[in-house]
């Protein structure tokens, strides 16, 4: 049996890998110190054989017995809400989180596939952004803490594969949704959902003609697993090139919800990007992958998870 060790694995997307690499039959080493996370999203792992976790914060020397065939470094806050709150845990999650992770990889000739982010792209001047755009990054504005980590990240894992020849993979991973996202992380998805479920007027900061494209967890998984068992090293956009503006999606959440609050505008928070949109086709070409579920059946499930928490949830206050 494979032995992966997912780190960030409480969290939104490490959960969903958890699930996935548990059902290809691999043995699956989580990591977390919670932080984010919530061990709701993996407990019903937690009787499997095949499952173990671990509560550890790998910006801190990572020990694991036995062999290791692949790590996923999904760990760091992701949310502006969170890492806004943590600059420098997220800085250290980054660096030596990543550098942590990396070694680990060294030593037991694993193969590691980094949680790199669109956000290196930074407020792009190119549309849509390619994996050959640099970005346009203002490393000390508020934001710089992640993206500015993120990139760090990509730059170390490519010297670990050049200097000491470990097998690296690079995931650019664009606005991803679904289940087990919390509503209260401050991303315009959630956003609108729990303004919805509790009968508020849906915020649009700015005048809603920013882009975003958003991408349904399933089609995120499937592209990070064909990613992680290709053999291609330099970075990979993984998203829904389905472009839409904040007010029109937010008009659509109104449409799903049958709700009639209004759409209410406030102002552009600093460095908020204005367009993002992945160009897919090195995906395709390299991983014969590009996304299966639109929006508004991916819209659909993720608003039938939320309205299924307990009412509770829908009014929780970030950590
Ligand atoms: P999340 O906050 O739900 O999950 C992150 C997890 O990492 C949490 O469980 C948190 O507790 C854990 N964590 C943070 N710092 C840690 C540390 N020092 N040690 C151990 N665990 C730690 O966020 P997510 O949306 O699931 O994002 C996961 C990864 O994917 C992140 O690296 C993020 O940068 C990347 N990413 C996510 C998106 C997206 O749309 N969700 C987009 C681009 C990149």
């Amino acid at each position: 049996m494979k032995r992966v060790l997912i780190t960030g694995a409480a969290g939104f997307l490490g959960s969903h890998l958890c699930d996935r690499f548990i059902k290809e039959g691999y043995h699956v080493i989580a990591m977390d110190n919670l932080i984010t996370g919530d061990l709701k999203n993996i407990e019903h792992l937690f009787q499997l054989e095949q499952f173990e976790f671990y509560h550890h914060d790998v910006s801190k020397f990572i020990h694991i017995s036995g062999d290791l065939d692949y790590i996923l470094h999904f760990a760091s806050p992701a949310s502006p809400i969170d890492y806004l709150k943590i600059p420098i845990q997220t800085l250290k999650v980054g660096a030596m989180g990543t550098h942590n992770c990396l070694g680990l990889a060294k030593a037991k000739g694993a193969c590691i596939l980094v949680a790199s982010t669109s956000e290196i792209y930074g407020d792009p001047l190119v549309h849509p952004q390619s994996e050959e755009y640099w970005g346009n990054v203002n490393p000390v504005g508020p934001r710089g803490v992640y993206d500015e980590a993120k990139r760090y990240m990509e730059s170390i894992t490519m010297a670990y594969n050049s200097f000491h020849q470990v097998e690296t993979r690079i995931v650019r991973i664009f606005n991803t949704y679904g289940p087990r996202m919390r509503l209260n992380d401050g991303r315009a998805l959630p956003a609108f959902i729990g303004q919805a479920l509790r009968g508020e007027d849906l915020t649009v900061f700015g005048d809603g003609s920013q882009t975003r494209s958003f991408c349904y967890v399933n089609d995120l998984v499937e592209g990070i697993y064909r990613l992680l068992l290709s053999d291609y090293h330099l970075p990979v956009n993984i998203g829904n090139p389905n472009e839409i503006s904040l007010k029109d999606f937010a008009e659509e959440v109104l449409a799903l919800t049958g709700n009639t609050v209004k759409i209410v505008y406030k102002p552009l928070p600093v460095d908020d990007p204005k367009q993002r949109q992945p160009n897919i086709e090195k995906a395709k070409t390299i991983l014969g992958w590009e996304p299966k579920v639109d929006r508004k059946e991916g819209l659909k499930l993720t608003y039938e998870y939320f309205k299924s928490l307990p009412e509770s949830e829908w009014y929780k206050q970030p950590k």
